[in-house]
């Protein structure tokens, strides 16, 4: 049966969770008494169908039922999971907790976003404070994997499984701490800003030079420690610790101290602000920002690395089970088209027709048996010719599924026909590929084994009965 998601505050984090839910196959309703929040929630989800699709290299389940209600009950009754992100405010939070926590069921879960709270803080006026946990997301929450979860260990543990159904990353906080642990890095790096910005060292785009050319990029994939580890090259961390340890004593920060934020101060770092990205829209920056962070992961997906390898779980999770109906071609491949094959033209590059055909043969090769276990065993299919025919454009963000039939399995030979198709129905380009069983230690050809060739012959056959396309000669 569909989940149900109750987010309380559409803003910018309760906009990104509706969006996450609500393309993961949920049905969200929202409650926000802001007349502009059904909106905003829309600038939201525009973003994320634009991007979060790209991630994967699967269609995301079918998208759930959006709704918005002023009643906080009907909102919440039939909700599993209960997002609070109402704006940062103690006792607001407390209240609306209190008021849900007596109409909700008593199995949901029930978050709060909050930045900086503890868990103890918010449960004060609940009458079951272990249903409540901190599940603290980052900006924009449909593409960024992280939430930290802080409370309850019965709580955090159901929580932990559905964010993982999310393709999200649960990361325990085991002691509750105010702003959790990310937020304290961030505290500490905005204070030393704020103080180079102040005292004239720095303006705020050559602050975010320093970050976006040089750690930032070496923190998206390594983070902190494993980056020094690096750094301590093969003496190893215990040298690092001791070479840079007495550095940390020197006065090369302010430690705690806040600048105070004069309007002298804030109009100055408004103006620097202004004259670094002012040329652009919030909305045209947030578009930056989100093909910037599909690129950064996807290549990390390349990499099975960090960020990356959570997606690729993700991906394996979506992935559909093949089935092979008769009087039906195979339907090897359902996805969106990432940003990133996008070319100069504005289109899908023609490389990457080759990699969706490519795609399409590796599930065929799944289903009849030549998997990565067969692979393993010392056996494979090598392409020896692909013929590929371009018959119209498709876009970042279209739909696309390629039917393929096994036009002819015959011993060492196999030979596919690929058809890609927008959602639509409308055919995109069509792909002819020859394959050649190899035996992968002598690298030549050679039988498949009994079951993979039968399974091969079974869909030639099956796919004989289909009527034949014009084009084929
Ligand atoms: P926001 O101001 O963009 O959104 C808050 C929303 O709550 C608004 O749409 C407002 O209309 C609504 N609201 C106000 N009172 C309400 C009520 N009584 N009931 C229901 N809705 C109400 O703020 P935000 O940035 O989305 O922050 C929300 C929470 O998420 C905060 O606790 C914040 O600490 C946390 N958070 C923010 C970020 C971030 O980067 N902005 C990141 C992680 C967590």
């Amino acid at each position: 049966m569909t989940q149900t998601a109750a987010i309380l505050g559409g803003g910018v984090i309760g906009g990104g969770w509706a969006a996450r839910f609500l393309l993961s196959g949920w049905n969200v309703n929202i409650y926000d008494p802001d007349p502009e929040a059904e909106r905003k929630i829309g600038e939201v989800l525009a973003n994320a169908r634009r991007s979060l699709p790209s991630l994967f290299e699967t269609d995301l389940p079918a998208e759930g039922k959006l709704s918005f209600g002023t009643n906080l009950e009907a909102v919440v009754k039939d909700a599993s999971w209960i997002q609070e992100s109402v704006p940062e405010r103690l006792e607001l939070k407390q209240q609306i907790l209190a008021q849900v926590q007596a109409v909700c069921d008593s199995n949901a879960v029930l978050a709060s976003s909050t930045s900086g709270f503890k868990p103890s803080q918010l449960q004060k006026l609940l009458d079951n404070p272990a249903q409540l946990i901190v599940a603290h997301p980052f900006n924009p929450v449909y593409l960024l994997p992280l939430v930290e979860l802080v409370g309850d260990i019965h709580t955090v543990t159901i929580a932990k499984t559905v964010l993982v159904d999310l393709g999200m990353f649960p990361l325990h906080v085991r002691k509750e701490i105010d702003a959790h642990i990310a937020d304290r890095f961030l505290e500490a790096v905005w204070r030393e800003a704020l103080w180079l910005i102040k005292d004239g060292i720095a303006t705020t785009g050559e602050i975010d030079d320093a970050i976006r050319f040089g750690f930032g990029l070496r923190w998206a994939q390594m983070g902190l420690v494993e980056t020094y580890r690096v750094a301590g090259g093969e003496s190893g961390m215990a040298h690092f610790l001791a070479q840079f340890g007495p550095a940390l004593k020197w006065p090369w920060t302010k430690l705690m101290d806040v600048p105070e934020l004069t309007d002298e101060l804030i109009n100055l770092i408004a103006d620097q602000s202004d004259d670094q990205s002012g040329n652009h829209s919030i909305r045209q920056l947030e578009r930056i920002r989100d093909d910037n962070l599909v690129g950064i992961l996807r290549a990390l997906k390349t990499r099975n690395w960090g960020a990356g390898e959570i997606l690729n779980l993700h991906d394996r999770q979506l992935r559909p089970e093949h089935t092979a109906p008769e009087n039906k071609p195979f339907v090897s491949i359902k996805r969106s088209i990432p940003i990133d094959w996008i070319d100069y033209n504005g289109h899908m590059n023609e490389s990457r027709y080759g990699q969706v055909f490519s795609d399409a043969a590796d599930a065929i090769m799944e289903y009849i048996g030549a998997d990565q276990a067969y692979i393993e065993s010392g056996l494979s299919y090598f392409t020896v010719e692909t013929r590929i025919r371009y018959l119209d454009e498709t876009k970042a963000g279209e739909r696309i599924y390629v039917n393929t039939r096994v036009l002819n399995a015959d011993g060492k030979k196999l030979k596919l026909l690929h058809e890609m198709h927008h959602v639509d129905g409308r055919l995109l380009a069509t792909g002819e590929q020859m394959l050649i069983h190899v035996d992968l230690n002598s690298r030549r050809a050679c039988l498949p084994q009994t079951e993979v060739l039968a399974k091969s012959e079974q869909l030639a056959a099956a796919h004989k009965r289909l009527p034949k396309p014009d084009y084929l000669s």
